[in-house]
């Protein structure tokens, strides 16, 4: 009884402070109305509104029509003005429904709204990950034994602000040509030991179905590929994408795995909660890639609530990404002691289902590293010393 009245005690905090963290479903209405100003603006209907087609061509990227949707200082103006003629910026219509209109420090705002930091950054780089390093073919980059990615277009549904690939991303139109894909999936073929082939861009899932189809049936078709992933944020960004025929279309090339990007609760609406739900009815395991991101998710009570929030709809938290030193994000960045803080308030405190890995990549494309806090303490022969996720320091015999 004592024990219990202890756990009860470890989860008041968190209680109190989940009340402070707004998900897309509590604000519900609040979206529906903004989505019908929005609809009304824009001279759509309800049809289009669901039209993924409709929501590409009708991505907010004029200032004009931004600050019709939501209240923009002259100075926000300004910023986006001057941001504009070097890093491009669009938002889907969907995702403009998210935004606050008042507050200037809204997540989604934030996420995808140009700021006058991004070109203050002096330290950033524009190829951290030396990507054009690692490219042996094609569209591939190439960082491991057995697995690799294909980055099919740079095309995306709504720009990130912090988005590492902003190099070919944030400033030009591309969708890589039918032979550099071949180019790619022929690297694959003659590559025996690639077994798990990650689809990513930009965001393939703005590829048309039968697109997408063909790519998916060429890779499927290597005998020595196992797994097929997909890295996209269209259940986020662009949740109507997720049609009934791509479901019935990615199924028929299982294994499929999809890897989306939710980095902040308000993110969870009843779109996005329908949208990853299909997948996951389609047998697609969903996990989720978040990047830590100061002033948005820099917080262990807006993580734990994130990653509650996404089991509640099926989806699994996968990684949190360290943010990187891309040219014109510094503003987003985080030091690693903030993100083992928010390592350090999952493990125990939550479920397990709920708990990421924390990952900074190495520079120069050397790979994802693993960081927890230090719960081994220290080890001798036949023994080790560890730290519970309360703190408690236990001994424990080794074989
Ligand atoms: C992240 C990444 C992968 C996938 O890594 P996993 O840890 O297996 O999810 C593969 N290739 C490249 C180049 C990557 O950056």
């Amino acid at each position: 009884m004592a024990r219990a009245a202890e756990l009860k005690d470890q989860i008041t905090d968190y209680l109190e402070a989940k009340n402070q963290i707004t998900v897309g479903l509590e604000i519900q209405e609040k979206i529906n109305e903004r989505k019908e100003k929005i609809k009304k603006l824009l001279n759509a209907d309800e049809n289009d509104w669901h039209n993924w087609q409709w929501q590409l061509s009708h991505r907010v990227d004029h200032l004009d029509t931004l600050s019709k949707i939501i209240n923009l200082s002259k100075e926000e103006k300004l910023e986006i003005q001057e941001v504009e003629q070097v890093y491009r910026w669009a938002v889907s219509p969907y995702y403009c429904s998210l935004m606050d209109e008042f507050d200037t420090h809204c997540p989604i705002r934030l996420i995808s709204l140009p700021q006058g930091k991004e070109l203050a950054d002096a330290t950033g780089i524009l190829d951290p990950m030396q990507e054009e390093q690692t490219n042996p073919a094609g569209v591939i980059t190439r960082r491991y034994p057995d697995r690799l990615i294909i980055n099919v277009t740079s095309e995306c549904s709504s720009y990130c602000r912090f988005c590492q690939r902003r190099r070919n991303i944030g400033c030009h139109y591309g969708m890589a040509s039918q032979e550099v894909i071949a180019e790619s999936i022929d690297y694959i073929k003659n590559n025996k030991e690639i077994r798990d082939v990650l689809i990513t861009g930009g965001d393939p899932l703005i590829l048309g179905t039968p697109q997408l189809e063909s790519i998916l049936g060429k890779i499927r078709a290597i005998p020595h590929v196992e797994i097929i992933r997909i890295g996209t944020r269209v259940p986020v960004t662009l949740p109507m994408r997720i049609t009934k025929d791509l479901c019935e279309m990615l199924k028929k090339y299982h294994p499929v795995y999809i890897n989306t990007h939710f980095n902040h609760p308000l993110e969870i609406s009843e779109e996005s909660k329908e949208g990853v739900e299909r997948l996951a009815d389609a047998g697609i395991p969903v996990g989720n890639q978040m990047v830590l991101l100061q002033g948005i998710n820099n917080d262990k009570n807006i993580v734990k609530r994130l990653n509650q929030e996404l089991l509640r709809v099926r989806v699994k938290p996968y990684y949190i990404f360290h943010p990187k030193s891309v040219k014109g994000t510094a503003h987003f960045k985080c030091s690693i002691d903030e993100g083992i803080e928010v390592m350090e308030h999952l493990r125990g405190y939550t479920s397990g289902l709920a708990i990421p890995q924390y990952i900074v990549n190495a520079p120069n494309g050397l790979g994802k590293v693993p960081i927890l806090p230090q719960y081994l303490i220290s080890r001798g022969k036949g023994y080790f010393v560890v730290r519970t996720w309360e703190g408690k320091i236990v001994k424990i015999d080794d074989k």
